[in-house]
C-alpha cells in the first residue's frame, strides 16, 4: 500500500499557468520514456511515486508513448488505479494526439476524427473519466486549424478534457489556434514547445506572445534528452537513451559546436557548485513566463538530482 508523503506540497513552488486559475509545480514529469513496456515497470512506478511524493502533480502523456505506442499510458493508468486513485484530484494528467499512432489515414495528423478518436482511447488505456489537458501535439499543414481547434473545444465540452492546449505550434500558427480557441470560448491553457540551453527557438517571438496573451509555457526536453548532463562527456554509455534501439536522441542531429557549449555549461555548473542537469533546468526556469519545466528521468536518483534544481535559480 503506498502512503503518499504527507509533507509533499511544502517540497516545490508552483507557478500560475498563465493568466488561468490553474498553478503547475515548477518541474513536471514526461512519461515519453522510461515507461513503456520495455520498461521496468516497477521502476517506473517507483519514479511516478517519488515524483507525488516530491509536490510533482502534473504528469504529461501522449497517446504514442511507447514503446509500444499507448503503454505508457497503460502502465499510468495502472499505477494510477493501484496507488493513486485516491488522489486523482490533485494530479494535472495530460495527453496529446498529432503525431502517429495507428494505420490508415484517421491516425496520424491533427484532424477531427483522429484527435477525438484518439482522446477516446487514451481514457480507455488509462482507466480515466477525463484527463486535465488535452493538446494537439503538432501543427498539421494538411488540416485546417479551425478543424484542430473545434476538435479541441468539442473535447473541452464533452467533459473528456478540462483545458485545451497545443504543442511544437510556431508563433504565428500558436497565435492563430489561441484566437480560434478564445473565439470559441475555450482559452488556449498552454503551449507546450521544446526549449533548452541548447534549443532556443522559443525566444524568438514565442515566449513573448505566449507571455502578452497570459497563456502558459511547459517547456519539453530541457536537457535536450540527455546532452545537458554530463553523461555524454567520454562516449554513450549502456542503457543511456543515446545506445537504445530506435533512439530519439543522435548526436548528429546537433550543429557540430554542441560539446563545446556542453563543455562551458559544464564549467559553469561547477562553479556554481551544482550539476549540469541543475543549471539547465534552472536557466529554463530563469523566465517567469515559463509555467514548468517538463522532465524525463530513467531513475530516481535522476529525478532527485533534478528538482534539487529548485533550490539553485539561475
Ligand atoms: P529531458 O531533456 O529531461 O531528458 C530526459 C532524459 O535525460 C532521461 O530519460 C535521462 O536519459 C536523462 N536524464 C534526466 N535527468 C538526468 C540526470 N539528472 N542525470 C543524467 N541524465 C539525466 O526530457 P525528455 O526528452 O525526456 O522530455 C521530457 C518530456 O517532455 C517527455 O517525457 C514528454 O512528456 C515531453 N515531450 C514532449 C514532446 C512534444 O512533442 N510535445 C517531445 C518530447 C518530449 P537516460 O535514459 O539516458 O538516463
Amino acid at each position: 500500500m503506498y502512503t503518499p508523503d504527507k509533507a509533499r506540497y511544502g517540497k516545490i513552488n508552483y507557478r500560475k499557468c498563465g493568466k488561468s486559475g490553474i498553478k503547475l509545480p515548477e518541474i513536471s514529469l514526461g512519461l515519453w520514456q522510461n515507461f513503456g513496456d520495455v520498461d521496468d515497470f516497477q521502476k517506473s512506478r517507483e519514479i511516478i511515486l517519488y515524483a507525488f511524493d516530491s509536490g510533482i502533480t502534473h504528469f504529461d502523456l501522449a497517446n504514442n508513448y511507447e514503446p509500444p505506442f499507448g503503454s505508457a499510458e497503460r502502465n499510468f493508468g495502472r499505477i494510477l488505479h493501484n496507488d493513486l486513485s485516491d488522489y486523482r484530484d490533485e494530479l494535472i494528467i495530460s495527453t496529446k494526439a498529432g503525431y502517429n499512432m495507428w494505420e490508415g489515414p484517421y491516425g496520424n495528423g491533427s484532424s477531427r476524427k483522429y484527435l477525438l478518436s484518439s482522446l477516446d482511447q487514451s481514457l480507455k488505456r488509462m482507466h480515466l473519466d477525463y484527463v486535465d489537458i488535452f493538446y494537439s501535439h503538432r501543427y498539421d499543414p494538411e488540416t485546417p486549424i479551425e478543424e484542430t481547434m473545434g476538435a479541441l473545444d468539442t473535447a473541452v465540452r464533452s467533459g473528456k478534457a478540462l483545458y485545451a492546449g497545443i504543442s511544437n505550434y510556431p508563433v504565428e500558427k500558436a497565435r492563430e489556434a489561441a484566437a480560434i480557441l478564445k473565439s470559441l470560448g475555450t482559452p488556449c491553457l498552454i503551449h507546450q514547445p521544446k526549449y533548452s540551453m541548447l534549443w532556443r527557438e522559443p525566444e524568438n517571438g514565442l515566449i513573448d506572445f505566449l507571455g502578452d496573451e497570459g497563456i502558459g509555457c511547459i517547456a519539453f526536453s530541457p536537457l535536450a534528452q540527455g546532452m545537458l548532463t554530463n553523461k555524454y562527456a567520454a562516449g554513450i554509455p549502456q542503457g543511456s537513451r543515446a545506445a537504445r534501439d530506435n533512439t530519439t536522441l543522435r548526436f548528429e542531429n546537433f550543429p557540430p559546436d554542441t560539446f563545446d557549449k556542453i563543455r562551458e555549461y559544464a564549467t559553469e555548473a561547477e562553479k556554481r557548485g551544482i550539476s549540469l542537469a541543475q543549471l539547465a533546468i534552472s536557466w529554463v526556469l530563469r523566465d517567469a513566463r515559463i509555467t514548468s519545466v517538463l522532465v524525463g528521468a530513467s531513475s530516481v536518483a535522476q529525478l532527485k538530482e533534478n528538482i534539487e534544481a529548485l533550490n539553485h535559480p539561475y
